[in-house]
């Protein structure tokens, strides 16, 4: 990983060493591929220590009775079929619009 990292700072080098520079043909694609080459060996190194940030999701419901707005994460949403509200005791139904992804066509 650390190599495919050299060779890319090294073309990104000899890119700046020859003059090319975003105001040509050649210097707008060339310097192109190496900004992917960047976000690739950027997200690679991303994937590598997940454990650090790993993202939960939460979700904003509106109450239809009291409009009070619930936060919900996404465990909670996979898990339960309905909620009920702090505020009022409504019961909400949990429309599980995420796993009933499949049949969108
Ligand atoms: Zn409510």
């Amino acid at each position: 990983m650390k190599e495919i990292i050299k060779k890319i700072s090294y073309l990104r080098g000899l890119c700046n060493g020859y003059g090319f520079d975003r105001n040509t043909k050649e210097g707008t694609v060339l310097l192109g591929i190496l900004d992917v080459l960047d976000d690739i060996t950027d997200a690679i190194l991303e994937d590598g220590d997940e454990d650090d940030d790993e993202e939960e999701y939460s979700y904003a419901f509106i109450c239809p009775a009291c409009g009070q707005e619930l936060e919900v994460d996404e465990d909670v949403l996979n898990n339960e079929e309905e909620l009920i509200c702090p505020a009022c005791g409504n019961v909400i139904p949990v429309l599980n619009e995420f796993a009933i992804d499949d049949d969108g066509e």
